[in-house]
Order: C-alpha cells, then sequence, then structure tokens
C-alpha cells in the first residue's frame, strides 16, 4: 500500500459522533495525517503547503460570496476556534483565515459577557455575530465558553451548564439545515506547552500587552478544563457539526491542519461561479461602441 494516498484529515482528527473523546491519549505534540512527502522538514514543508492551501481557500472563499451576491446561495462557512489561554486561537486565524480574501470574512472574538449580553440567553450573542450568506465566519471562543468557563468556575449551576449541551445541538443542527457548514476546532495544547508560551509574553515586552496574571491563576484549573472539554466535545460531536481535536503544541502542523480542514469542508460544498444573466456578445458590441470619450465629456459653462 502507498504511503501517500491522500488522506482525510477530517476523518483523522474528528471526535466520532456518539463516541467518548479521551484528550489524555491524544498528543498535543502529534502531527496525525501528516504525509510522509512532509519529509524530514515538515516545517519547511507545511508552510510551503499553507500557501498552497491559502490559495485554494481564496478560490472556495470567492465562490462562496458570487454565489450569495447574485443572489443564488444562502450558503456560508463558520470555523468555531476553542483552545485554552495561549492555545494558539488568534495565530490560526492570522496564519489560515489571512489567506482569505479579509473582505468575505467576519471574525467575532467572544470575551466576558457584558451586562446586557448575561440578561439574555447564552445563544443571543451569539446569533447576532453569525456570518451572513456568502461569507466565512471565525470564532475565537464561542458559545462553548458557556458550558467551559461557567461550569469551571462555577458561573451557573451544573443543571443549567448541563442541559447547554441539548440547546448548542439544536442552534447548530438549525444552522446546518439552513445552509451553514460548521468547522469546530479545539487548539490542544499541553500544560507545558503553555508555560512556554505565558513564559515567552514575559521574557517580550511587545508582547506584554498579550499578558494577563489572571492566566496564571487559570492553569490551576487546568484539569477542571480538559475535563469539561472532553465533556463538551462528547456531547456536542455531531454527525452535521463535529468537533476536531489539532494538536497545537507545533505551530506549523496547527496551522496546515486547520487549513486541510477548512480545504476538505469548502469541497464538499462544489461551489461553482454563478453564470452571468447577461448576453456577452451584445455586451462586447457595447463596449466596443463606446470608444469615444468626447462625447461623454462635461462640458463646463
Ligand atoms: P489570548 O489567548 O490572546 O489571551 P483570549 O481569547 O484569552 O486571548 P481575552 O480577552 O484575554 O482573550 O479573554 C477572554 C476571556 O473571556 C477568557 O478568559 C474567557 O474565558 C472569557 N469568556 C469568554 N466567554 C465567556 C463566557 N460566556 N462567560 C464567561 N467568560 C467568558
Ligand atoms: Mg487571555
Amino acid at each position: 500500500m502507498r504511503d501517500d494516498r491522500p488522506v482525510n484529515l477530517r476523518d483523522i482528527l474528528r471526535v466520532a459522533p456518539g463516541g467518548r473523546v479521551d484528550l489524555g491519549a491524544i498528543d498535543p505534540a502529534g502531527t496525525p495525517g501528516l504525509p510522509k512527502k512532509a519529509g524530514k522538514e515538515p516545517k519547511v514543508w507545511t508552510r510551503r503547503e499553507l500557501e498552497s492551501i491559502g490559495t485554494d481557500l481564496a478560490s472556495h472563499q470567492e465562490r462562496l460570496y458570487a454565489g450569495a451576491k447574485a443572489g443564488h446561495s444562502r450558503r456560508r462557512l463558520l470555523l468555531v476556534l476553542q483552545a485554552m489561554d495561549c492555545g494558539g486561537k488568534d495565530g490560526t486565524t492570522k496564519k489560515v483565515a489571512g489567506t482569505m480574501n479579509p473582505q468575505g470574512l467576519h471574525i467575532v472574538s467572544f470575551g466576558k459577557p457584558s451586562p446586557e449580553e448575561l440578561a439574555h440567553d447564552f445563544l443571543w450573542r451569539v446569533r447576532a455575530a453569525l456570518p451572513i450568506a456568502g461569507y466565512v465566519g471565525v470564532f475565537n471562543r464561542s458559545h462553548y465558553e458557556d458550558v467551559l468557563v461557567a461550569r469551571v468556575h462555577e458561573l451557573v449551576a451544573p443543571a443549567v451548564w448541563r442541559e447547554r449541551y441539548e440547546k448548542i445541538n439544536q442552534f447548530e443542527r438549525d444552522l446546518t439545515r439552513n445552509g451553514t457548514t460548521i468547522v469546530k476546532v479545539m487548539l490542544h495544547i499541553s500544560f507545558e506547552e503553555q508555560r512556554a508560551r505565558i513564559e515567552q509574553r514575559l521574557d517580550d515586552p511587545t508582547k506584554h500587552w498579550k499578558y494577563n496574571p489572571a492566566d496564571v491563576d487559570e492553569r490551576g484549573y487546568w484539569t477542571e478544563y480538559q475535563e469539561a472539554y472532553q465533556d463538551a466535545l462528547t456531547e456536542c460531536s455531531t454527525d452535521y457539526a463535529p468537533w476536531y481535536v489539532v494538536p497545537a503544541n507545533r505551530k506549523w502542523y496547527r496551522d496546515w491542519a486547520v487549513a486541510t480542514l477548512l480545504r476538505e469542508a469548502f469541497a464538499d460544498l462544489r461551489l461553482t461561479y454563478p453564470e452571468g444573466d447577461f448576453d456577452v456578445a451584445a455586451e462586447r458590441r457595447r463596449l466596443a461602441a463606446s470608444t469615444s470619450p468626447a462625447k461623454h465629456r462635461v462640458t463646463r459653462r
């Protein structure tokens, strides 16, 4: 059997719907699905490959946008990024979403809810942030915070966060039925990698703006967060909106993997450019006849 058969990365990284994910068994420094041809310098190969995947993503995105603009399609794509602090959500957004046309992107970060947001159902602010037809949305954190931080810090009673799994599944089912393709990615880093990244932020004064002393306190809840992630990924990995766990200690693998997952999701949509609703030959004739600027010149009085 050949080593380099094209693999579907989604099959390798997907949390099987109905199964139970064990994050402890997934190596955050691993590179699952990386082809043999990546060779001895996989960083060089993945960086080069990311450029060509990026070109494909931009082309898919343009067709998505064009279809909506022509009124032919209501389709949209939503990338949901979740990770522990320093897990690389910002870097992935920059490197992967950054390959597409900024005009067709809708990037939203979810922080601590405002008093107004807290006065509504937890999905209220998420609904308001969804991409419209033709757009690629990126959620930097998401509605999953409401079963992660909300659970770990007991912001709501257990009965409340438990029933959110089903609410999330219903919400995502409705979205997919209405033309949204959802790609949910957990960037999986190790406790040690997080320490190293926090230290890098401390070492570099130009990174101090990113440093949050509370992140060090949050490390004390690492196990609780991993449990909360395991349950969320297990309960909310569905056929229509599966979760993918991307080992993220190695940034070059992380970016290549997320870009590849997106390209696979786009390819399923088989997006084509909409046909023009005009007669090309007639338009050519009109264009050829429109050669004299003098005729159109505005004469000043
Ligand atoms: P970085 O990784 O670069 O630090 P970040 O995503 O942590 O970026 P911050 O603005 O530092 O961005 O943090 C956002 C904070 O908002 C996180 O601590 C997160 O847990 C919190 N948060 C997000 N959603 C909710 C929610 N629904 N309820 C409570 N807290 C939330
Ligand atoms: Mg933070």
